[in-house]
């Protein structure tokens, strides 16, 4: 028996804010007002069986780990036509390159880089009513949790100084692949970037990717298992752009992570986990999170390897 609660603890106190060399994300002017001394951890195994430690219950940006959750709504809305839009090979650039675009002739290398998300956005803001309302029903559904809701300061702060994102827009829209308003379809990317979470209410909701499409606390099946399948292996190999090798080397599971300092992973029929430290390496992952995911997976000696 593993005694979850035991490795925790260990965590907790083996890691150190102190020992982190990054820095908080600034270029989002809202995000570099957060304390960088945060540190939280929540693990699901079960509805009735679950852990947590540090600032496990208090929200933070969620940034790019909505990538997820809009990948997911897009599928469930266009199934496979998906990926005439967008590959699923890692870039092996930064999150908001504009590099590869033009060799690829406008399709973004995965969804789960800026450019490819900015895709998924144009999808939805093309085939739903209300994007914004109907993202949010998604992840209240998936978590039961009513009260998660966009942060308009961080949306705001982001339309405000997020220029990289509209010349991605832009450029792809020259190369055929983009059909809806750019404005629209930023707003609709930035207010996505902008929900707030707990590591508590992530890890609850990525126990959707952990249970073949099935809600933790209803057992409704909203993603099918083959869709959960390519997600877990878009996260695996995608997750987190260019230090996705290095993630999968270390610490061996699938997972997504955002420049708000968090990061949500899972173990297929194990358990899920959000880990959030807002200071972040070179390559805009949370430093101290792949620390205490690296450690969690040694300790209990469950990763997918
Ligand atoms: N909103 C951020 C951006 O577009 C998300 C990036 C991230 O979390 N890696 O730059």
């Amino acid at each position: 028996m593993i005694d979850y609660q035991q490795i925790l603890d260990t965590i907790q106190e083996e890691m150190s804010y102190r020992d982190v060399k990054g820095k908080v994300a600034s270029y989002i002017p809202e995000l570099a007002k957060v304390d960088p001394k945060k540190f939280g951890l929540h693990l699901y195994r079960n509805e009735h069986e679950f852990y947590g430690f540090g600032d496990h219950e208090e929200k933070f940006s969620i940034q790019s780990i909505s990538k997820v959750f809009t990948l997911s709504l897009a599928i469930r809305n266009l199934g496979t036509k998906v990926w005439e839009r967008v590959h699923v090979e890692p870039s092996g650039n930064p999150f908001n390159s504009l590099m590869q675009l033009e060799q690829d002739r406008g399709i973004p290398r995965n969804p789960f880089i800026n450019s490819g998300a900015l895709v998924i956005s144009d999808i939805l803001v093309d085939v739903l009513d209300n994007p914004k309302k109907e993202l949010l029903e998604f992840v209240r559904k998936i978590t039961g949790e009513d009260h998660i809701d966009y942060d308009e300061n961080v949306a705001q702060s982001e339309l405000s100084s997020g220029y990289r994102n509209i010349a991605l827009v832009n450029y792809m829209k020259a190369l055929g692949n983009i059909k809806c308003d750019v404005e629209k379809i930023v707003d609709f990317y930035f207010y996505s970037c902008s929900i707030a979470m707990s590591c508590k209410s992530l890890a609850k909701a990525f126990m959707l990717y952990a249970n073949k499409g099935a809600i933790l606390h209803t057992g409704e099946q909203v993603l099918n298992p083959s869709t959960v399948k390519r997600l877990n292996a878009l996260m695996q190999t995608c997750g987190f752009y260019d230090e996705s090798g290095e993630f999968s080397f270390e610490v061996g599971l699938p997972g997504k992570s955002g420049v708000g300092g968090g990061i949500a992973a899972i173990h297929p029929q194990q358990y899920s986990v959000a880990v959030w430290s807002p200071v972040l390496n070179k390559k805009g992952n949370s430093e101290l999170g792949m620390k205490a995911l690296e450690r969690l997976t040694t300790l209990t000696g469950l990763s997918v390897f």
